[in-house]
């Protein structure tokens, strides 16, 4: 698997190509606002390198998931999300995946049903 994929909008935006509102960034992954955002706080994390979706997790690559669960609870502690969160990880057509580069939501701000839509 490429780390960088050309057509890919989240790759592009790992490589700073498309603007976005930045929240965390490291050397493996960056969080950024989601554009049409669903609750108060609505943030994507993102691996910079290319992984299609959740699907994809191996024993190979599943430690930069770990560290995004990791960059997830800091920025929820930093934004003050005490009562709680919303980890979420669409993952292909069935998923309602809409871009093919693995993204978990981090939702809060607000209380959450369930079960989703
Ligand atoms: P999903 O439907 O889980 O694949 O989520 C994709 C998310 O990416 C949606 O919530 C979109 O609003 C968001 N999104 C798409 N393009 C951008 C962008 N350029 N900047 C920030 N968020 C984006
Ligand atoms: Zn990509």
């Amino acid at each position: 698997m490429n780390s960088k994929m050309s057509d890919c909008i989240f790759c592009k935006i790992a490589a700073g190509e498309i603007p976005s509102k930045k929240a965390y960034e490291d050397d493996r992954v960056l969080a950024f606002y989601d554009l049409d955002p669903q609750a108060p706080v609505h943030i994507l994390i993102i691996p910079k390198e290319h992984i299609a979706s959740a699907a994809e997790i191996t024993e190979d690559n599943s430690s930069v998931a770990a560290h995004i669960f990791e960059v997830a609870a800091r920025l929820a502690k930093e934004l003050g999300l005490d009562g709680g969160f919303r980890l979420v990880a669409n993952t292909g057509a069935d998923g309602g995946q809409t871009v093919q580069h693995l993204h978990v939501h981090l939702l809060g701000g607000r209380s959450m049903k369930w079960p989703p839509g």
